[in-house]
């Protein structure tokens, strides 16, 4: 059930971007902030997976707490839908022709019961797993929503911005999870991480990263983001390497490589956003958006 669950975000790339003729304009003028992220459950109808899903997603408000998170980050000139649905699949992806976000209650299925599984023993850790992939996965989502509705410049692949972003919103709309909760994403794709033994044509090929990849390089941008306070993440040097655990050679240049890429965010979504993104590069969370607009939801789930 869960090996194919590898590849969120497998949008229809022979559909257009939507003619946004305002584009120009917003770059060089105030951007309208008129819409708001709109909430929506389709119904369940066919698998046991997508029945869960919608359950825990819509008894613990859970995409109400997502479109919350975005609305308090971009500005809108329209309204944009977040559709829980059934896909028939773990995934999420940007809809350019409904221009919608759509998470699916699979992906929303499989995060729960991965999230009970590794907080056996520990059940504090189930809301931090929870929220803290599906906070990624949506916030990705929105990245693919920024590039297309604001028509962003992209020089790499889409999908490795879109995951840079993903980590920047998550360190700046924690949600229950702090910065822990881009490392509880991380452990997430590394649960689902491929066989290396099975790996094939199609999965290096694909458009995303491989799933281990974008585990480490989220790890990477979340040490990067606050060096002095997750030195756990880290293997030093003498130290046997283990997945999970972010190799000291990479590690070195991470904090680096999180200002860059927070900055070049910032230079780009500038005139789209109403927050500072992530956690500044000195480390400090105290004069930070993170800080300003943590949520303050009671866990529930
Ligand atoms: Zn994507």
């Amino acid at each position: 059930m869960l090996a194919a669950a590898t590849a969120a975000c497998s949008s229809n790339k022979d559909e257009k971007p939507a003619a946004s003729g305002a584009t120009s304009a917003v770059t060089t003028s105030q951007v309208a902030d008129t819409g708001k992220f709109v909430v929506k459950y389709d119904r369940a109808m066919m698998s046991d997976l997508a029945k869960t899903g919608k359950q825990v997603t819509q008894d613990n408000k859970v995409i109400e707490e997502l479109a919350e998170a975005l609305g308090s980050v971009y500005k809108l000139p329209k309204d944009i839908p977040v559709v829980g649905t059934e896909c028939g699949d773990f995934n999420a992806f940007w809809d350019p022709t409904k221009q919608s976000i759509i998470l699916c209650y699979e992906m929303f299925g499989v995060a729960d019961s991965y999230a009970k599984a590794q907080s056996e023993g520990r059940p504090d850790y189930y809301n931090l797993y929870f929220d803290g992939i599906t906070r990624m996965i949506t916030f990705h989502e929105s990245a693919h929503m920024a590039i297309n509705i604001y028509s962003l410049p992209s020089t790499g692949r889409e999908e490795d911005s879109a995951d840079q972003l993903g980590a920047l919103l998550q360190l700046t709309e924690p949600g229950h999870g702090d910065f822990a909760g881009v490392a509880a994403a991380a452990d997430f794709w590394f649960d689902l991480s491929d066989n290396p033994s099975a790996l094939s044509a199609r999965t290096f090929a694909d458009e995303h990263s491989l799933t281990q990849v974008r585990a480490y390089n989220l790890l990477c941008w979340d040490y990067g983001a606050v060096p002095d306070k997750l030195e756990v993440l880290v293997t030093q040097p003498g130290q046997r390497e283990q997945k999970g655990r972010l190799p000291y050679q990479r590690a070195v240049g991470c904090p680096d490589e999180y200002t860059k890429m927070r900055a070049s965010w910032e230079t780009l979504l500038k005139p789209y956003i109403k927050v500072e993104l992530g956690i500044p590069a000195s480390g400090s969370t105290s004069t930070s958006a993170h800080a300003t607009h943590s949520t303050t939801t009671t866990p529930t789930r």
